[in-house]
């Protein structure tokens, strides 16, 4: 995956390279599942059935992740989370405290993302966008800090003018890197930036959508 993501990277003449965060640099589909298996296992002891129906729930949440069609912003996780200690009879304070511990704890990022970042940084600019604000120490991600910048925003076309606005960059100089389809492709597509989507998770029902929305992978 990531030699191929590097190839197309070198292939555009754009000289920025904007990245998404979650899901892809960062496994945040792993992290959350190692999280949770953690914390849900460690609860209700004696509790089987609801354990099991806990993972079903999750493993159709992110199967919508994995597919493109949801990005797991900060909202959609304490809602997944609250309903997941309401099924296990928790408190869901109690429940999301424990969760949290772990989940910040735990930094995965796909394999060779951290080699690929350094190779291209050394012909373009990398700066990174994202929304969740635990992404914002991105230190913790192994990655260089004088090579980023960092945008945050509730919407990613925001960050995007952003980017172009304190760079005085033209859309075409940008390419954006992402992994999904309505929150980081359409927008950058929308401005006219140049745009890769990445299918780290291998989801066919990700690439009938992308041809759905006209945007090619
Ligand atoms: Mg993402």
């Amino acid at each position: 995956m990531v030699e191929k993501l590097k190839e197309a990277i070198m292939a555009t003449d754009a000289s920025y390279v904007v990245l998404d965060i979650d899901g892809t640099i960062k496994d945040l589909v792993k992290e959350h599942q190692t999280a949770l298996q953690v914390v849900v296992n460690g609860f209700n002891r004696g509790k089987k059935l609801r354990r099991k129906f806990v993972f079903f729930l999750d493993r159709i949440a992110m199967w919508f992740v994995k597919s493109g069609i949801l990005s797991t912003n900060r909202d959609r996780q304490e809602f997944l989370l609250g309903l997941y200690a309401i099924i296990l009879g928790k408190s869901i304070s109690e429940f999301r405290e424990l969760y949290d511990s772990f989940y910040n704890d735990k930094v995965i990022t796909f394999k060779g993302v951290r080699e690929l970042i350094e190779e291209v940084g050394k012909t373009k600019k990398v700066c990174f966008v994202t929304i969740n604000s635990q992404n914002y120490n991105i230190k913790k991600l192994g990655i260089k800090k004088e090579d980023i910048y960092c945008v945050k925003s509730k919407k990613k076309i925001y960050a995007y003018k952003t980017v172009m606005m304190m760079n005085d960059l033209d859309p075409e100089e940008i390419l954006v890197v992402g992994d999904n389809i309505f929150d980081d492709i359409r927008p950058a597509k929308k401005l006219g930036c140049k745009y890769l989507l990445v299918d780290n998770y291998k989801s066919k029902f990700k690439r009938f959508i992308a041809k759905l929305f006209k945007v090619g992978m």
